[in-house]
């Protein structure tokens, strides 16, 4: 696909100044769907299900069928709602929002129109570096997933040039949170990076309420990006384009910066911004036009005859705001500032979306450095090697139990990567996996000493060397006692005994 002219992005900001726009879609992992007690892909239990298995009359929109609101799912927005300082409505209620497609049985979807349940809320957020910003809340709002379209034949899996389509209703009734940002000015430079960091701190707090997977790449949570620019010294907002469902934090960043170029470009030469939908494309960088969009789409919304208002009570909401956990924002300058990690390090932790598995693992007694490095190191690289999710191949604990093995001197750091393939691999606890293997150091020093003695016997030149002075020869001879005790031996303290040997044996 051609890639559209675009403007540098420095040039872009002296001449215009970006206002982004930020919807979230958060998939809830509630057992059953929003409005049907067909079980929820959206929990990791039905996560994978064979297509068309996870179904109810309702979600399959047939006649006589009648939605009936999940309880949970209610309580799981209310949390949300508040966790992003919204104000919760005492009465909220549910409209169709009617357009046909395949992938909606029913012609129309359940979502909330003018009476969303939380409203007017505000979020800190923090980017990279450590500025933060307060991200204005519209509105967040419940509704219903659309089922799933597979277009098979085409060279783009798009409909376009397709042979023919399959639909997969699983996804049909899973309960959404809709959450709208007002439009953010200000951000300037750094629009791109705070699209990024608003998505990773919705993620954040769903994964601390526990009310969502959030995991991007299965779709629990989407992003759509409104960009439009305005002329410096200009009151009146430019024309937006959406680019749509961005699948990973990292794209939605560049997703953004490139609308703020290629926008920047069409103005400068005296050209207009078309409203509209985009698509982003990961392998080339670059969004293309989706569909033409005006602020007057008619979905003819109309209050949902089937369902009563949602009336929750003040003592429902006082108990769910009561169990609000931490803000993200503050929670991660607590932990920045107990842990002691430069910028730097806390955010080579934070980027890698590892900040709940480095502070459990602390909890459980690991130095904060040594949590650090196991899992953004050694566990990272075997997810990546595996294609598998960090977070899935160790627990907190395991790690913990690996590190103090490290700290207490039985584990040399080779030694302790072995002993993590053997977790990752379900060989049990790491104390189990070097009793099993045989893998932890020898710290018997008359093993090491009978090792030393019988190298600086094979090695008179290197002996008479040590000898006379020359203390870097020794090299040779810890090399051959390290190959001896096959690695298991601390390398500082075989040097400390050819050093003494050295000087003793005869
Ligand atoms: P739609 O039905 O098009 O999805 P929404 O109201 O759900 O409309 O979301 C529109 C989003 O775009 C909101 O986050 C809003 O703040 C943002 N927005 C509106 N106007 C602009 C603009 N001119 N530039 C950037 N963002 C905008
Ligand atoms: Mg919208």
């Amino acid at each position: 696909m051609a890639r559209a002219e675009l403007m540098d992005f420095d040039q872009a900001l002296e001449l215009f100044e970006p206002v982004i726009g930020l919807e979230v879609h958060v998939e809830l992992n509630t057992t059953t769907k929003m409005f049907s007690s067909a079980p929820n892909p959206a929990n990791s239990e039905f996560h994978g299900a064979e297509p068309n298995t996870l179904v109810s009359p309702v979600c399959l929109g047939l006649p006589g069928s009648l939605p009936v609101v999940n309880g949970d799912a209610v309580r799981k927005s209310i949390s949300l709602g508040l966790a992003l300082g919204c104000s919760i409505a005492p009465s909220s209620r549910f409209a169709r929002k009617n357009y046909f497609y395949p992938d909606l049985a029913k012609n129309y979807q359940i979502s909330q129109y003018d009476e969303p349940i939380a409203f007017d809320g505000e979020l800190e957020v923090e980017i990279e570096g450590g500025k933060t910003f307060m991200i204005p809340i519209e509105r967040a709002h419940m509704e219903e997933d659309a089922g799933k379209l597979t277009h098979v034949g085409g060279a783009t899996g798009r409909i376009q040039g397709a042979e023919y389509s399959l639909v997969d209703y699983n996804r049909a009734g899973v309960p959404l949170v809709e959450i709208v940002t007002r439009p953010i000015f200000g951000a300037e430079a750094d629009a791109p990076a705070l699209a990024k960091a608003y998505v990773a701190t919705i993620r954040d707090i769903a994964l601390a309420l526990g009310i969502s997977e959030a995991r991007m790449e299965r779709g629990n949570l989407r992003c759509d990006a409104n960009v439009s620019l305005r002329p410096r010294g200009h009151e009146k907002l430019g024309t937006r384009t959406e680019t749509k469902n961005v699948n990973s934090f990292r794209s939605i960043e560049r997703a953004v910066r490139y609308e703020i170029q290629r926008q920047a470009a069409i103005l400068a030469n005296g050209g207009t911004i078309t409203q509209e939908t985009r698509h982003w494309h990961e392998d080339t960088g670059a969004t293309s036009a989706g569909r033409p969009k005006s602020d007057a789409d008619d979905y003819r919304y109309f209050p949902e005859p089937d369902l009563v208002p949602v009336v929750p009570s003040a003592e429902l909401i006082d108990e769910l705001r009561a169990a609000l956990p931490e803000p993200p924002a503050a929670r991660r300058r607590r932990l920045k500032g107990e842990w002691g990690f430069t910028d730097l390090e806390f955010q080579d932790v934070a980027n890698s979306g590892l900040l709940n598995e480095v502070a459990e693992t602390v909890a459980a007694g690991a130095s904060p450095a040594s949590a650090r490095k196991w899992w953004t190191g050694e566990l990272t690289r075997l997810a990546n090697a595996s294609e598998r999710d960090v977070a899935e191949l160790a627990t907190p604990a395991q790690v913990a139990e690996l590190a103090a093995l490290v700290d207490a001197g039985t584990l040399t750091d080779r030694l302790a990567r072995q002993v993590l393939e053997g977790v990752v691999a379900g060989e049990g606890s790491p104390q189990e996996i070097v009793d099993a293997r045989g893998l932890a150091v020898v710290s018997d020093d008359g093993a090491l000493i009978a090792a030393i003695d019988q190298a600086l016997a094979s090695q008179p030149d290197v002996l008479a060397k040590i000898r006379d002075g020359k203390v870097q020869a020794a090299g040779a001879v810890i090399g051959a006692v390290m190959k001896a005790m096959q690695g298991k031996a601390d390398a500082a303290r075989v040097r400390e005994l050819v050093l003494e040997r050295a000087a003793a044996v005869q």
